[in-house]
């Protein structure tokens, strides 16, 4: 009797879609979406990961990105209340792992107020894995005793304290941080941050674009400029970024190096 009960259940679902290559995506996330009568994809989802969607599974895409107007959260949460209710079962795909910035916090604080079951189905956050695409760990006995995620676009006007992030010595990993990044950096040297301490910026991380800047932060914001890089970047200020910079230096060495410097090393 449960268990027909709970096979007649709708089911919902909020699922990380990873960063980009769709072989970080879960097989839980793969096997959850297989199951899914409608899935509602969010814009920094590679279309990729729809081939692990049902053929005849109703796909509609809620992003803002690619020209199209975004759909306000309350329409979407609106689009998965109507599914749910109408016995279908809803996938909510989103980029990276729907809890880290993703507004999945949101979505199922509305699903509960409307008596609903979901299930979190994590992913690999951007902040993790764009700085390891590059060689960078988020934490490094020798640099970091952690890591700080944040975002460095500030809904109304409520900007992260800059200078009590600096004082923790962290890692900082700050998502969304592109357009303000000047002010960003302008906000960490105010603070008494290194204007030598390494960052980077990683842009469209492990999807085959990716592309990234490596710079102190004295001249981050003029190197990420100069790279021409935009969204969506993650960037890095600490530390556990000099592991790329180090190889960046050794590898420009190499290249600069005349033809029989090889056979010297
Ligand atoms: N839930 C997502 C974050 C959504 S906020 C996650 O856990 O990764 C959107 C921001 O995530 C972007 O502005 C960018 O800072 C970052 N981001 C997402 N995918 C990215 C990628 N492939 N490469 C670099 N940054 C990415």
């Amino acid at each position: 009797m449960a268990r027909a009960m709970h096979a007649a259940m709708t089911r919902a679902w909020l699922i990380g879609a990873g960063p980009g290559d769709v072989e970080l995506m879960t097989l839980k996330a793969t096997r959850a979406l297989a199951q899914a009568d409608v899935v509602l994809v969010d814009d920094l989802v590679n279309p990729d990961v729809l081939q692990f969607a049902r053929a005849d599974a109703l796909i509609v895409h809620v992003g803002k990105r690619g020209g199209h107007p975004s759909t306000p959260q309350a329409g979407i949460v609106a689009q998965m209340l109507a599914h749910l209710r109408a016995g279908r079962s809803v996938a909510r795909l989103k980029g990276g792992d729907p809890f880290v910035f993703g507004r999945g916090g949101e979505e199922q604080q509305a699903l509960h107020a409307a008596g609903l079951a979901v299930d979190i189905i994590n992913g690999v956050t951007a902040g993790i894995a764009a700085p390891a695409a590059i060689g960078i760990p988020v934490t490094h006995r020798d640099h970091a005793q952690g890591v700080v995620f944040v975002t460095g676009h500030c809904a109304g006007g409520a900007e992260p304290d800059w200078a009590a992030l600096v004082a923790t010595r962290m890692t900082l990993v700050i998502y969304m941080g592109m357009r303000r990044l000047s002010e960003i950096v302008g906000a960490l040297l105010a603070a008494g941050m290194s204007d030598t301490t390494p960052c980077a910026a990683i842009e469209s991380a492990t999807r085959a674009e990716q592309r990234h800047a490596l710079a102190r932060l004295g001249e981050f914001a003029e190197a990420v400029s100069r790279a021409g890089l935009g969204s969506p970047a993650i960037v890095v200020v600490g530390g556990v970024a000099s592991l790329a910079l180090a190889r960046a230096a050794a590898a420009a060495d190499n290249a600069s190096a005349p033809a029989n410097g090889a056979a010297a090393r």
